[in-house]
């Protein structure tokens, strides 16, 4: 009896340690699954973190690029503000000289010249009011370029604008022999922008629609206003531009046909500056055209809101 309960008992204990092996060998195998799968994810992390690392240092040398490119582009751009400064001063001082001169040597200050010595003094002034205007011009660009251009915008009265440079036109246009139409506008109309500028953007366009007019043809300006904006239109019946050159005329230097200008008055600045001034004021300048039909230039700017520049009646 008493070897059957031990021999039971042995039983038990054999099973209970069997079970006990086995739940030990479960477990092993369980830790050493775990632990695979913990490397697995640690190479996963490390394989990720050495991506990410890659990535920030390829962000970073990006960024010192374009950071360096940047201070290269605004060391040149200033560069090219001085060297401009610096010639234009260089050049006005003795293009004044120049000018100067020519005009006393004309008045007969230095005694009567002959025919053929006012003809070589006339030339003398054209080419030297043309270097002022390229060089005036260049320096305006270059101050756009370099953000160096000051703009004093306040409310103007439109009429004002069309007034000044109808004036300033007119002798141009009846030595062109043309037909100018200034179209008046409301009295109350007005522009928020530097009136000096506009008034340069303005007769720039007039000045080339004179200029690329044959005698007989016309210019007109027009206005046009909506509740924001001011639209000034200079149109001319002239030799026009070919649709693929419209764009084109806006870059510096641009012109369509070197030999259309009429005396080689041109530099081919006045648009690019033009628009740029535009812009700048918060506007812009487009043109339409048909060769051998005229073109049609569009100064748009900011209206000057509930009227400020209207005079209280008296
Ligand atoms: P510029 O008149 O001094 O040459 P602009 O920048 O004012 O320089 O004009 C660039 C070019 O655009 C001109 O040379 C001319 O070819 C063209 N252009 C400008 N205005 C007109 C116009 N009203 N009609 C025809 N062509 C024009």
């Amino acid at each position: 009896m008493q070897d059957e309960e031990e021999r039971q008992l042995a039983d038990v204990a054999l099973r209970t340690a069997n079970s006990i092996f086995l739940a030990r060998q479960r477990a092993e195998q369980e830790l050493i699954r775990t632990k695979e799968a913990l490397e697995a994810k640690t190479e996963a992390l490390a394989h990720a973190l050495a991506e990410t690392e890659a990535s920030l240092r390829e962000r970073d040398r990006a960024r010192a690029e374009a950071e360096a490119a940047r201070r290269a582009a605004q060391d040149a751009n200033e560069a090219k503000g001085r060297f401009v400064n610096m010639i234009s001063h260089e050049l006005r001082t003795p293009l004044g000289a120049i000018g100067g001169y020519a005009a006393l040597l004309d008045e007969g200050i230095q005694g009567e010249l002959s025919e053929g010595q006012r003809e070589y003094i006339a030339r003398i002034r054209h080419n030297q009011t043309h270097i002022v205007r390229l060089v005036n011009e260049l320096l305006d660009l270059a101050k756009i370029e370099s953000g160096q251009f000051q703009m004093q915008l306040a409310p103007m009265p439109v009429q004002g604008v069309l007034d000044s440079v109808r004036t300033m036109i007119e002798p141009q246009v009846l030595e062109g022999k043309l037909q100018l139409v200034v179209q008046s506008c409301e009295p109350t109309l007005c522009l928020h922008a530097d009136s000096e500028r506009i008034k340069q953007i303005v007769l720039n366009l007039l000045s080339n629609a004179v200029k690329f007019t044959p005698p007989g043809g016309a210019v007109r300006i027009t206005t046009e206003a909506t509740t924001e904006t001011v639209r000034l239109r200079v149109q001319d019946t002239g030799v026009g531009i070919p649709a693929d050159r419209l764009e084109a005329v806006f870059q510096p230097f641009f012109q369509v046909e070197a030999s259309q200008t009429r005396g080689g008055g041109g530099t081919g600045l006045g648009l690019a500056i033009s628009r740029e001034l535009a812009r700048a004021m918060g506007g812009d300048l487009t043109v339409e055209s048909v060769v051998s039909h005229g073109s049609t230039f569009t100064l748009s700017v900011p209206r000057a809101v509930d009227n400020p520049c209207e005079r209280p009646s008296e």
